[in-house]
């Protein structure tokens, strides 16, 4: 099989001046793509600004004889960082949501700023770019994105509640965007990445970073927003150091409860087993699954 390749499509990759988003950024650009290197250029927690970042990848991939302009936006200001891809080249087709900081405090000591700037760029950013970005796609009946999650948004994570609660909206805002996006042949999955980084390199020995190379998060990307991927959206992948699995929602086996005076804090402990059985369970994927529920439990009633 060939390699993928990007020609004459435009990819934005944002918080592609260092770490997960400059590997993305440097791949597309040697498979064709026109790239759009977004940085903000600050510290891992949000302070200051630089055009260094952007420009040395900018740099880095046209030395490698890529396409590739800067942008120095915050992500805050998604449509800024739209409009430079549309000037440069055109046209926009890829976006990858990449940009991220952090602001680790227990939750005990966390600051209302702590917690509204980790919204302000995880959540907000998101969204400000994907809305930029989503009338070009529904235009030209084509886009692809990736958002970014994390182990610490799915699973919680000791002193990040503010990142935790930032990184899993990314799952219900890529599983929204993939159902509404589909018929226009917008693809939108969602990562949890690991991989060594100004963000991670405090936290983890370096025997294990060296195993964590950005390097290997970026071949799932470059599947997920091939054009060839048509149908594979509204997914959570996990990634890196070479694992890779998609992650899903998994309901027990549950009680179905008739409605009304005997449906009492005793009858659920009674039942409490079937709630927490997971050898019968299901795979539930949009809020019809629960409304069938519903339907037997409303059977039920009726068959007293
Ligand atoms: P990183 O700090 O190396 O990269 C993040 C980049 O985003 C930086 O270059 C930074 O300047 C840029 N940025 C920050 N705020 C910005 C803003 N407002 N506008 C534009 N750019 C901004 O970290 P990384 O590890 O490469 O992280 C990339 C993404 O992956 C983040 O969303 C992070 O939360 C997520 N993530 C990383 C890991 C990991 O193991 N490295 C794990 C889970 C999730």
């Amino acid at each position: 099989m060939s390699e993928l390749r990007f020609d004459g499509q435009t990819v934005v990759v944002t918080g592609s001046g260092g770490g997960l988003g400059k590997a993305y950024a440097v791949f597309f650009g040697t498979r064709g793509a026109n790239v759009v290197v977004n940085d903000l250029g600050g510290s891992f927690n949000g302070e200051g600004q630089s055009s260094k970042a952007a420009d040395a990848v900018v740099d880095e991939i046209r030395a490698a004889g890529g396409k590739a302009v800067a942008n120095y936006d915050s992500v805050e200001n998604g449509e800024k960082i739209i409009e430079t891809a549309i000037k440069a080249f055109g046209r926009v087709d890829i976006l990858l949501n990449n940009a991220g900081i952090l602001r680790d405090v227990s939750f005990k000591n966390m600051s209302d700023d702590d917690w509204d700037l980790i919204i302000k760029v995880h959540v907000k950013g998101a969204y400000k770019c994907a809305r930029a970005a989503w009338p070009h796609f529904r235009k030209q009946k084509y886009g692809r994105v990736i958002n970014t999650a994390s182990a610490a948004g799915l699973f919680g994570s000791f002193g990040q509640c503010n990142y935790s609660a930032a990184k899993l909206s990314q799952v219900g805002f890529t599983e929204t965007l993939a159902k509404e996006g589909y018929k226009y042949n917008i693809i939108c999955n969602v990562i949890a990445p690991i991989a060594a980084s100004r963000m991670t390199q405090t936290v983890m020995p370096p025997d294990i970073l060296e195993k964590l190379k950005p390097d290997w998060v970026v071949p799932l990307v470059a599947v997920l927003v091939h054009p060839s991927n048509k149908h594979e959206t509204g997914s959570i992948f996990e990634v890196g150091g070479g694992h890779i699995a998609k992650l899903r929602w998994e309901r027990a086996k549950g009680a179905l409860l008739k409605t009304g005076p005997s449906l009492t804090p005793g009858a659920i402990l009674r039942q409490w087993n079937n709630v927490n059985d997971f050898s019968e369970s299901s795979h539930p994927s949009g809020v019809a699954d629960f409304m069938s529920l519903l339907e037997e439990a409303q059977k039920l009633g009726e068959n007293e």
